[in-house]
């Protein structure tokens, strides 16, 4: 039997994880990572996706993707608020959502199957035998075509996908495996991109959503994203630059912020230095300046949460226990907040990063068979309905109704002799058609004419597991039967699928000294890069002859940068490295100085 393993396929990391003994584990990649950065670089050289994408970000930011998960199966329009933060580009087209990559263009399920290969390959490589199948987790807010073109990710990647899962169904099932016997749980989740909150209720094994809530454009890349808009205002401010209106240092300070931020989630004051062009910059941040910025932000994550608790029918004092998941949720003002909310400590024993993935683990052992004792239910994100007399919406299955599940109603013609009747599937939850979002239209013809009002014509609606939807009409009368999967809106075509699966075939048999000889360029450039603007701002610092050391180390690996040898390029980039080791140490020194003598400076602005 081919194992099936849980994948979280994160807006900013993906993980995959399995169990083994009744354990749920995270498989980690050779260097023991467990997060892979859910990024995928297209350098002239070839396709990068992880760790590599990322460091090589700053340098090549119109053609290194990330935040791909916010474009899952959304159209040109949906986007419009993303494109001024977004440094790659879109192509305007009706159907499918196109990103602009030099000459080409890919779409965000071809993107997200590279993430998927990547991390299908790593468990390959651990279990020393083909993966195929998988359980992959999707915020809970995703729609219908949200949900297909994860699906589509996975089938380009490779995958089989047995069952798309919600990411807090999945976290309260790892948690639920460890110890939870009765009770309710609310789920916070605040990961890179996307924010989560659902509402469980959990009694003798079975684990129910009661409802969910959230926020699909927030994260911590908000969090990052004001930090860099204060950090150009105080830049403007302190060295009379603007670096707003350049890609490479946006990003280069997006990297630090985030890095930052991520320290200040354990210590209470950091420095944070960045070279640029002709300067270096540093500052000394605070915790406490940090939550200043980032405090309205946390507080957008409450109105979703009490919300869903209106939605359950609950009010906090009913909830028993709380589950913090996310990255963002080590951020000490995020799990205050949150405390206050539902007046209890929140969980956090397992890893925030890792519990989706753990859960979806746990799933795909259900899947598989190894855990009988649990049922896993689940509910609809949004309102699903017909379109009637009057651009009217009939809602068949209101929003968070648990799934599986079906409904029927019949419905009339209010035409006389009306041979066929459109059908137009919405989602949501206004009352008019034109506000909701289109799913599918289809239509039943050969209806014997009558009078209005004369056939009975029985529509049914179809959720499986996956919460993927069937429609199916029936004129009572005459047996006639029309039936439609719904295909999103801005789905891939099965022919689209067919041709990125045959692509990825080719991919798969890219020789993997190719893929590292990528990697070593990749870095070696990077060095370059850093070592150049070093000596830009830094020649004083060293002497002459240390100077002519690193000029000479970079000419040389200039020279073999581009050719086959693996090893040269990677010898003569330590042999940079070397040669600039007084550069760098004289360059922080002058930065620490220059840090304390700024103190003053930021005591004079003032906390804000
Ligand atoms: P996603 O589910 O969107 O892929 P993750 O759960 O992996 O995201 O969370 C990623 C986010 O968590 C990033 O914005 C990252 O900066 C943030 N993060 C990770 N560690 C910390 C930390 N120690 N403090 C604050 N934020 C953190
Ligand atoms: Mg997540």
């Amino acid at each position: 039997m081919s194992r099936i393993v849980g994948i979280d396929l994160g807006t900013t990391n993906s993980l995959v994880a399995y169990v083994e003994g009744g354990v749920p584990r995270v498989i980690r990649d050779p260097e023991g990572r467990a997060l892979l950065p859910s990024i995928v670089a297209y350098t002239p050289d070839g396709i990068l996706v992880g760790e590599p994408a990322r460091r090589q970000l700053v340098r090549n930011p119109a053609r290194t993707i990330y935040s791909v998960k916010r474009f899952m199966g959304r159209g040109y329009e949906d986007i419009q608020d993303e494109l001024c933060h977004c440094p790659f580009e879109f192509l305007a087209s009706a159907d499918v959502l196109r990103i602009k990559v030099g000459d080409s263009a890919v779409t965000p399920p071809e993107v997200s199957a590279h993430v998927l290969r990547a991390l299908r390959q790593r468990a390959e490589a651990f279990f020393g035998e083909p993966v195929e199948q998988a359980v992959i987790t999707v915020p809970a807010y995703f729609n219908d075509s949200q949900r297909q073109a994860t699906k589509d990710a996975g089938r380009v990647a490779g995958l089989d996908v047995l069952r798309i899962v919600n990411e807090p169904t999945a976290a309260s099932l790892a948690y639920g495996l460890q110890k939870l016997a009765q009770g309710t749980i609310a789920v916070y989740d605040l990961g890179g991109g996307t924010f989560d909150v659902s509402i469980l209720s959990v009694k003798d094994g079975i684990f129910e959503v009661l409802a969910t809530h959230g926020n699909t454009h927030l994260g911590g890349d908000d969090f990052d994203r004001v930090l860099v808009e204060w950090l150009l205002a105080d830049i403007r401010e302190t060295h009379r630059v603007d670096l707003s209106k350049d890609p490479e240092a946006r990003q280069e300070l997006r990297l630090g912020a985030e890095a930052a931020k991520c320290r200040l989630s354990f210590d209470d004051r950091t420095l944070l230095t960045l070279p640029f062009e002709g300067f270096t910059y540093h500052r000394a941040l605070t915790r406490a300046e940090v939550e200043g910025l980032i405090g309205p932000l946390v507080e957008a994550t409450l109105g979703p949460c009490r919300m869903a608790l209106k939605d359950a029918g609950l009010t906090p004092d009913r909830i028993d226990e709380v589950v913090l998941v996310g990255g963002s949720t080590r951020v000490p003002l995020v799990r205050r907040r949150v405390q206050d909310l539902f007046g209890r400590v929140p969980h956090s024993q397992l890893n925030p990063d890792e519990v989706v993935a753990l859960g979806a683990a746990v799933q795909a052992q259900i899947l598989a068979g190894g855990i009988t004792d649990m049922l896993l239910l689940d509910v609809t994100p949004l309102s699903l309905g017909l379109e009637t007399l009057g651009g009217v919406v009939s809602v068949l299955i209101p929003r968070n109704t648990t799934i599986p599940t079906m409904a029927k109603e019949l419905f009339t013609t209010s035409v006389d002799g009306q041979g066929a009747v459109d059908l137009h599937v919405l989602q949501g939850e206004r009352e008019l058609a034109r506000d909701n979002r289109s799913l599918a239209r289809f239509e039943l013809s050969g209806v014997d004419p009558m009078p209005a009002g004369m056939p009975k014509i029985e529509v049914t609606f179809l959720i499986d597991a996956n919460g993927i939807l069937q429609v199916r009409a029936r004129e009572l009368r005459t047996g006639k039967e029309a039936s439609i999967e719904v295909r999103p809106t801005y789905g891939l075509t099965e022919a689209e699928v067919a041709r990125m699966v045959e692509e990825s075939f080719e991919h798969a048999e890219e020789d993997v000294n190719a893929r590292l000889l990528i990697e070593t360029r990749t870095e070696a450039d990077t060095v370059m890069t850093h070592v150049e603007r070093a000596l830009a701002q830094g020649a004083g610092l060293v002497s002459a002859g240390e100077l002519a050391g690193i000029r000479g180390a970079l000419q040389a690996l200039r020279e073999v940068r581009s050719g086959q040898d693996r090893d040269l390029i990677r010898e003569r980039t330590i042999e940079v490295n070397k040669a600039t080791e007084r550069l760098a140490e004289a360059m922080m020194d002058a930065a620490l100085k220059g840090a304390l003598s700024s103190r003053r400076a930021d005591e004079i602005l003032g906390p804000k």
